[in-house]
């Protein structure tokens, strides 16, 4: 069971993030923002996935202003991930952005993130202080302990917007380094109240990129540290990070979201013909059921049966022919060319 971390929570649009709710499952557009139609379609694409909530970057003024388009149509709520100008962060907050993430590394001038909090404060917008470890400015930068150096940098500007009499507030400090990512929030997470966003910045291909991840998230979050998390992946297709992200928080209970296919390495005991392109199939199928119930594919009769009857709905394999079981109990013996409608017809009557 795991104990999770009590944050001060925020409202982004209608997402609650913090104190100690569900976690929140965020991704970024891989869109040019200027490109109002091709933003919000993926943003759809993104809320049809089961992504909660969308950062969006703004590169310049007519990213800022295609906010005014975008904000309106989309079914999520956005953050503006602003860089190097606060005037873009005012613009988003125009817009009607729902938060605004700044990095302070190189919005650095004390006045220009004070006009950038004045301004949220009169919407009650809450922001985002992002820290990456290849950004922090170079005079904090601290190669022997730079979780440390980011924690630091992270903690100085929260006080700056706090003598600002503003707390809306969630941080994130992410490298790529997964030790670093771990020690940094775990030092953050003791020091201050407020909701952390965690992920492993730029992790990679997906292959490598979802088990450094896992491996930096997982850890965080089973130590009860992550309100809202987002997988870093490098991939045409954002719908991945959103799969990666429930699938971590699947492997520790934090989520319910769709079925969960337990399936088999394979050894010199399976018999089944094409067990992979079997298993790749039921995943398939399984992607677009929500019901979070859990399916198991096992290669052969010797031990397929124990772990299929103890899984909601389960296919044992053998050759030519396979038994399925539910909730434990043997229903039926099918043949190897019904394998996959059947095992998918037993796991759609589970309610
Ligand atoms: Fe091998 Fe059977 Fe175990 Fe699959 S279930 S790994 S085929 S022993």
């Amino acid at each position: 069971m795991i104990r999770r971390r009590v944050s001060r929570p925020i409202t982004i649009g209608s997402v609650t993030v913090g104190g100690a709710g569900r976690v929140i499952v965020q991704s970024m557009t891989k869109t040019d923002t200027r490109d109002v139609t091709a933003t919000i379609c993926q943003i759809q694409r993104l809320a049809d996935c089961g992504c909660e909530i969308v950062r969006l970057a703004i590169p310049d003024m007519s990213a800022a202003k295609a906010l005014r388009e975008i904000r309106p149509n989309s079914p999520l709520p956005l953050i503006a991930d602003i860089h190097f100008d606060h005037r873009l962060a005012l613009a988003a907050l125009e817009g009607g952005i729902d938060q605004v993430r700044f990095n302070p590394g190189n919005i650095r001038e004390s006045d220009k993130i004070a006009e950038i909090v004045r301004a949220a404060k009169e919407q009650a917008i809450p922001l985002r202080i992002g820290i990456n470890a290849g950004s922090l400015p170079h005079e904090r930068h601290d190669k022997h302990d730079l979780a440390a150096a980011m924690t630091r940098t992270a903690i100085e500007q929260i006080r700056l917007i706090e003598s600002l009499d503003f707390d809306l507030i969630e941080v994130s400090i992410k490298a790529s380094d997964v030790l670093t990512t771990i020690e940094a929030n775990r030092s953050i997470a003791e020091e201050m109240p407020y909701p952390l966003h965690i992920g492993v910045t730029e992790a990679g291909l997906p292959g490598a990129g979802s088990i450094y991840s896992a491996v930096g998230l997982g850890a965080l979050l089973h130590l009860g540290i992550g309100d809202s998390i987002r997988v870093s992946l490098t991939t045409a297709d954002p719908c991945e990070e959103v799969a990666a992200a429930y699938q971590i928080l699947k492997s520790l209970n934090l989520s319910e979201r769709g079925p969960r296919l337990i399936s088999c390495p394979t050894c010199g005991r399976c018999e089944a013909d094409g067990f992979y392109e079997l298993a790749r199939a039921v995943e398939d199928r399984l992607s677009v059921m929500s019901r979070p119930i859990t399916v198991a594919l096992m290669g052969c009769v010797v031990n397929g049966p124990g772990e299929a009857r103890d899984a909601d709905v389960g296919l044992a394999c053998g050759k030519g022919r396979g038994v399925i079981f539910k909730k434990g109990e043997k229903v039926r013996t099918v043949m190897e060319a019904e394998f996959l409608n059947a095992l998918i017809a037993e796991a759609e009557t589970i309610s």
